[in-house]
């Protein structure tokens, strides 16, 4: 768990409180900032899809501490907030319990307002992406599945879901390697205009929920 106190792009944004967090799944970095998160913005609820695994019970207590409420979700979900609609996608609740692989657990989002819409993978792979198939998840944005590595954004998802952006969240000094070549070929042969965080920095979305998503680089 992260050290730090800080949350300075948050707050650079002027954001001062948030309704929910969302922590797709117990890899370091996805909840690395999370403990500073919960400590700095008091969010009304903690999403998560298992309170199982050994890495995320201090983030867990961090939040009980805090009197933050933890709300496991799952597949089927839905929630409003200010006329966007929240829809968990994935995970199903015996995917969790059978399998070990964390990626295979992650919170996967779609996030509609209006006409517009975003799906949010996390680090869903082949299996779960398979089965969102059915859920769905056509939306104008994606944000790419496990950084752009090969074992997510099968061709049968990216047809699917038929995005206009896709963004793909990668460390410039990342050691594995992501994105993949594979990847950014089937997004660019689909026509889907991709941006990356490793070379374009902080990239922001807005649904406005009359056109296609606005893309706002930030550099
Ligand atoms: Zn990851």
């Amino acid at each position: 768990m992260a050290k730090t106190l800080f949350s300075t792009y948050l707050w650079s944004r002027g954001i001062e409180r948030l309704d929910v967090v969302a922590l797709t799944h117990a890899h370091a970095d996805h909840m690395g900032g999370m403990s500073a998160v919960l400590s700095n913005f008091r969010p009304r609820e903690l999403w998560i899809s298992t309170d199982s695994p050994p890495e995320v019970q201090s983030l867990l207590k961090h939040a009980r501490d805090l009197a933050i409420p933890i709300v496991l979700h799952q597949a089927g979900d839905r929630n409003e907030f200010g006329g966007a609609t929240v829809r968990v996608l994935a995970p199903w609740l015996d995917l969790v319990m059978r399998e070990s692989k964390p990626n295979d657990e992650s919170l996967v989002m779609k996030i509609s307002y209006g006409n517009t819409s975003a799906l949010l993978e996390g680090d869903t792979e082949r299996k779960a992406e398979m089965r969102i198939l059915d859920e769905q998840p056509q939306a104008d944005l994606l944000k790419v599945g496990h950084h752009g590595s090969t074992t997510s954004t099968v061709p049968q998802l990216l047809q699917t879901v038929h995005p206009e952006f896709a963004v793909i969240s990668v460390g410039t000094r990342y050691v594995y390697g992501h994105p993949r070549t594979k990847v950014l070929t089937r997004l660019q042969d689909s026509g889907v205009a991709t941006r990356r965080t490793d070379l374009n920095g902080a990239v922001t979305f807005y649904l406005d929920g009359t056109v296609s998503p606005q893309i706002v680089d930030l550099r």
